[in-house]
């Protein structure tokens, strides 16, 4: 009865991984995956099969259960998941009524620009912490409403649920029996109050969701519902829920106000506690919650970084330059330095705390001497500026001083990247040897929240590995310059004079 059953359903996968609590640490002992469909109906459009969700969730459970020994051993489900993404479901039948939206869907840009030009955005932002954009789930909650006939008298009377993945598969586990959220994906749909945690009836009205559709907002550890005892044999306790990026924050145990965790994969999610009390952004960070666990409510600034792997990814399959994504880390190392050249990865826009979807990628500084590596260099050089850039808005945000920062995702294999970041951020940059940071919070919070431990510490049983700062001011201060020069360019290509990165 040692076993915590982690459900980690992400954007292009679904997992279950079955953790062992030793020591009062968890270790991962089994694990299943499954492929989600990806649907483009249209231009900026993305939806995912709600159903499938379902059915692979059940499915991995079951297969990580079995392979750890059988339902019988487990004490709870924890659950994270792709955060903003909204299911609509029918409350009678439990079956989907629309595809569920996906978190990078556009098709709800004209709401939110309307709800802007209106002047709700400073509103929005200090009750929410969210500025407004589509990303969040309450438009697309409004949208799903419209596309249902009587979808808000429906929902008003009870017979039609919203909710984001979470609330989704708790539904699905226990049965129909209970339609419950946690406050981290709550904070993600532009309709909770960051302060009570609670649904605010202004905001439900100023999107049109009848807030009788809406969950109810649980903490992220502590009982949540039971399972279907024919599921899994017997009814197992779900005992925490949170978001991916709340999730990687806990298994990294950032708990204290000025721990940070950065996962640079494909894009990369810096999430930083900011302690007990919400910090507003005036940078346009994202103010969110971190956790909310064992009396404690930690608040996150958030920012993104749209292009991080993606460039050494664009390098390798679209240029050419690289056979395999690791060859990056020698190839940055054969050169001295940049020789003057930096690549701004603005293939989508620039994220945080630019907010520029019009920006496009930029080189500069060639000269005739520049060959491939260059370009590599130059590719992981730049995620350590857009940290640097995260980093400063922070601090500007009057957030508590950063000392660490705590990484994982696939980029991390990369030590030229990581000491540069440690050089360029002025910060001790700290990788743990067990990689899967989601999935181990939410296998933490369950365990918390079932008692099978007292507090969310993370003990691994490796060390991780360390980059200490090694550059000395000047260098520093040379290469930003080169980089904030950089960035003012790709804006100039994107048609500006250059002042917003001023
Ligand atoms: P995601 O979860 O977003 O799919 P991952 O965490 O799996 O991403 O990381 C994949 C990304 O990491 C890819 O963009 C790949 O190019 C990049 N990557 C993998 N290994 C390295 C490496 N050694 N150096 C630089 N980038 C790498």
């Amino acid at each position: 009865m040692s076993l915590i059953l982690a459900i980690d359903q992400g954007t292009t996968s679904t997992r279950a991984i079955a953790f062992e609590v030793r020591n009062g640490d968890l270790q991962p002992v089994a694990v299943s995956q499954i492929e989600l469909t990806q649907h483009f109906p249209r231009s900026g459009w993305v939806e995912h099969d709600a159903g499938e969700i379902w059915r692979a969730t059940l499915q991995t459970c079951r297969e990580a259960a079995t392979k750890a020994g059988g339902a019988a051993r487990f004490s709870s489900i924890g659950i994270t998941n792709q955060r903003e993404t909204a299911v609509i479901w029918d409350a009678a039948t439990g079956e989907p009524l629309h595809r569920a939206i996906v978190w990078q869907d556009r098709r709800t840009a004209d709401v939110t620009a309307r709800l802007t030009a209106e002047g709700h955005e400073p509103g929005v932002q200090a009750a929410t912490g969210l500025i407004l954009d589509p990303y969040f789930s309450a438009a697309k909650f409004a949208w799903l409403l419209d596309a249902i006939p009587d979808g808000r008298a429906r929902a008003r009377q009870g017979e039609i649920r919203l909710g984001t993945i979470d609330s989704w598969l708790i539904w699905k586990l226990t049965g129909g029996r209970v339609h419950a959220t946690d406050a981290s994906n709550a904070a993600r749909t532009s309709l909770m109050d960051l302060e009570t945690l609670q649904w605010r009836p202004d905001l439900c009205a100023l999107f049109d969701v009848p807030i009788e559709a809406l969950p109810d907002i649980h903490a992220c550890a502590g009982l949540i519902g039971e399972t279907e005892p024919s599921l899994f044999g017997r009814a197992l306790p779900i005992c925490g829920s949170a978001g991916d990026q709340q999730a990687a924050l806990v298994g990294h145990g950032a708990l204290k106000a000025g721990d940070a965790k950065i996962t640079y994969g494909t894009g990369a999610f810096l999430v930083a506690n900011v302690g007990q009390t919400p910090v507003a952004s005036t940078r346009r960070l994202l103010g969110t919650l971190g956790y909310q666990a064992n009396g404690v409510t930690a608040y996150a600034l958030e920012g993104s970084i749209f292009s991080a792997g993606s460039a050494i990814q664009w390098l390798r399959d679209g240029v050419g330059l690289l056979g395999e994504s690791r060859q990056s880390e020698a190839m940055a190392q054969s050169l001295p330095d940049n020789g003057g050249v930096y690549l701004v990865p603005g293939f989508t826009g620039l994220g945080a705390p630019w907010w520029r979807p019009d920006a496009r990628g930029t080189i500069v500084g060639l000269t005739r001497d520049a060959g491939p590596a260059h370009f590599v260099r130059a590719a992981l050089e730049a995620l350590a500026y857009q940290t640097r850039d995260l980093l400063d808005a922070l601090s500007a945000d009057g957030a508590p001083p950063l000392t660490t920062l705590k990484v994982d995702g696939g980029v991390t294999a990369n030590s030229f990247a990581m000491q540069f970041i440690a050089d360029i951020c002025e910060v001790e940059v700290v990788r743990p040897a067990f990689q899967e940071m989601t999935a181990l919070g939410a296998a933490r919070l369950a365990a918390l929240g079932c008692g099978l431990i007292d507090d969310l510490e993370a003990r691994p049983s490796e060390a991780p590995a360390v980059w200490r700062t090694r550059m000395g001011h000047e260098d520093r201060q040379r290469l930003l310059q080169g980089w904030r020069r950089a960035v003012r360019a790709a804006m100039v290509a994107a048609g500006d004079d250059g002042e917003s990165a001023r």
